[in-house]
């Protein structure tokens, strides 16, 4: 069954979404395959947004990313990779539509309360950046 990689980001994390963010997924019929609380440091953040390396927001974007703690997850469902990204919205929630999770929590186009993998090399790559074998179920 495919599988993304999901983080609730410091920002909502920090303001008490957690619960509800979860609760979305499952009731979207997606099922939770691993999941953990962790700071990422400044390495792991190198590696998950190598492809945003140079760009003009990196240095705020990993800033945010290590400043407390988030949730990982990994999500696994029928197309849960395109479904969730539909689920979370639009990177900037003043472009994000109405009802996805952007909408409902984010701050801003920054600090915009979740992450999922956008493609299945994408979730490939990031959730062993996460997780080990033994850590996912
Ligand atoms: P997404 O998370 O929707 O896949 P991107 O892959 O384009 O978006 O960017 C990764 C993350 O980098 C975004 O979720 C956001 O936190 C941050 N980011 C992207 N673009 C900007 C920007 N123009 N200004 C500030 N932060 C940005
Ligand atoms: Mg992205």
């Amino acid at each position: 069954m495919e599988k993304t990689l999901v983080l609730i980001k410091p920002d909502a994390f920090a303001d008490g979404h957690s619960g509800d963010i979860i609760a979305r997924y499952e009731s979207e019929g997606f099922k939770i395959a691993a999941l953990k609380l962790m700071m990422m440091t400044p390495a792991i953040a190198a590696k998950h947004y190598v492809e945003h390396i140079g760009r003009p927001y990196y240095e705020g974007l990993v800033e945010f990313m290590t400043s407390a703690p988030l949730i990982a997850m990994v999500l696994e469902g029928e197309n849960v990779i395109k479904r969730v990204r539909e689920i979370n919205g639009a990177t900037n929630p003043v472009n994000a539509a109405e009802g996805t999770i952007r909408k409902l929590y984010a701050r801003d186009g920054s600090k915009n309360a979740v992450h999922a993998s956008d493609s299945p090399s994408s979730a490939a790559r990031e959730i062993a950046i996460f997780f080990s074998e033994l850590e996912q179920f």
